[in-house]
């Protein structure tokens, strides 16, 4: 089955967003656990969460995707940012066994000049103090586009991170098209290579979720602007390729393209013809 859906907004709910999601021919969602930017979340609407997790099975909604702010770092040099990334993580976990079985992507950080080898070791041990076995959410490491001293823009860290970290069956694997690509990996010419070389280092099976978005910039710029399907650097051929691969097809695909949602339903139907099955 092809599983392909969208960011969408939080404010008004699960509900809302499962409505949302459904009108614009989506089988599943991302959403932002609060503010992008950080700050307080909303307190969780337990009647919305728990009509949410009935009316989503019924409707073919098998899985969503949350995702942690962007200011989240657990490998800042200072102690009061990493402090804040552990509290918002541990509040979002806490918030997500309302809606059990889903998945929570995070940025592992930037490492601000302290060196790769730093973060890795900051943001496994913050993993190893949340995570518990007892939580039915998975947890996401994305790929990213190596921007600045940024923190898992090469599959080799990612696979550092969950080397070190003791419930790693928690954890998996967020694969943003558009970082990987601005981080060099060459999805447009080789994906089969991409994702060999990424099941070499880290392991297929920890893909649980791509994040479809074409690049503004080149191969390699470690930039991350994300652009329109097909209006960037990677193109409509290669998105016709890559959702069609074994490897990942049967993957849920989130769009996080500059979009309001007729946009998102346009691309959502492009993708959906351009797919075999
Ligand atoms: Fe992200
Ligand atoms: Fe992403
Ligand atoms: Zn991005």
């Amino acid at each position: 089955m092809f599983v392909i859906g969208c960011h969408l907004s939080a404010s008004k709910g699960y509900l809302h967003m499962l409505e949302e999601a459904l009108s614009i021919g989506a089988n599943t969602f991302q959403f932002f656990t609060r503010n992008p930017r950080g700050g307080k979340a909303k307190a969780i609407d337990e009647e919305d969460a728990a009509r949410f997790m009935t009316l989503s099975r019924e409707s073919g909604v098998s899985v969503i995707l949350a995702h942690a702010p962007y200011t989240l770092n657990a490998c800042s040099a200072d102690e009061h940012t990493r402090e804040f990334a552990k509290t918002v993580m541990e509040d979002d976990l806490r918030r997500m066994e309302y809606t059990p079985g889903n998945m929570y992507n995070f940025h592992p950080g930037s490492h601000v000049g302290q060196g790769t080898e730093a973060g890795i070791e900051m943001i496994a041990k913050q993993l190893n103090e949340l995570l518990s076995p007892h939580q039915t959410t998975t947890v996401l490491l994305e790929t990213m586009a190596g921007k600045g001293s940024e923190v898992g823009g090469r599959f080799e860290e990612l696979r550092a991170i969950i080397d070190r970290v003791e419930l790693s069956d928690k954890l998996g694997v967020c694969f943003d098209t558009c970082h990987v690509h601005d981080a060099g990996y060459d999805i447009v010419k080789n994906p089969e290579a991409v994702l060999a070389e990424f099941g070499r280092i880290v392991g297929l099976g920890r893909i649980k979720a791509v994040h479809i978005n074409d690049s503004k910039n080149p191969l390699g710029s470690h930039k991350d602007r994300h652009e329109k399907i097909g209006d960037g650097s990677i193109g409509i051929s290669a998105f016709e390729k890559f959702i069609n691969l074994p490897e990942v097809s049967q993957l849920p695909f989130f769009l996080e393209t500059p979009n309001e949602l007729d946009g998102y339903a346009a691309e959502i139907a492009l993708l959906k013809k351009l797919r075999k099955n």
